[in-house]
Formats: structure tokens, C-alpha cells, sequence
């Protein structure tokens, strides 16, 4: 008769919290590239124009309607 194995003591690795003040730098970070971003999709070459061209508004131009911004 086959005898089961023995369990063997498995503890996964515990994860190791990660303190506040080794995030904040980049979640503020995050937060300044996402703003960039949403300010490309929803208003450079439409209501306001930094850029000359319609390169960026024709970049991000899908993304505009999916986000339901207003365009055209
Ligand atoms: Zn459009």
C-alpha cells in the first residue's frame, strides 16, 4: 500500500510592505504623466492648440470619441 507523502511545511514568502514614503515620489509621478496624457486627449488642438499641426489631434483622435471629449 502506497503511502501518502508527507506534507511538506510550505510558508509562502510574505509580502514585504512597501512604505508610504518609497511610493508617493512615484504616484506623484504617475499622476503628472496621466494628467499629461489626458490633456493631449481631451483638449491640445481642439479647444487649446500648444502644438502647430493637427499631428497630435490626429494621434489621439480615437481615443477623444472613445473618451467622449468633444472633437468635431
Ligand atoms: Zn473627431
Amino acid at each position: 500500500m502506497a503511502q501518502a507523502a508527507a506534507p511538506t511545511p510550505f510558508a509562502p514568502p510574505l509580502a514585504q510592505p512597501i512604505p508610504l514614503r518609497e511610493i508617493a515620489p512615484w504616484a506623484v509621478l504617475a499622476g503628472l504623466v496621466l494628467l499629461l496624457a489626458m490633456y493631449f486627449v481631451s483638449t491640445e488642438q481642439g479647444a487649446i492648440a500648444l502644438l502647430d499641426g493637427t499631428g497630435v489631434h490626429e494621434f489621439v483622435h480615437d481615443a477623444r470619441h472613445l473618451l467622449g471629449f468633444p472633437c468635431h
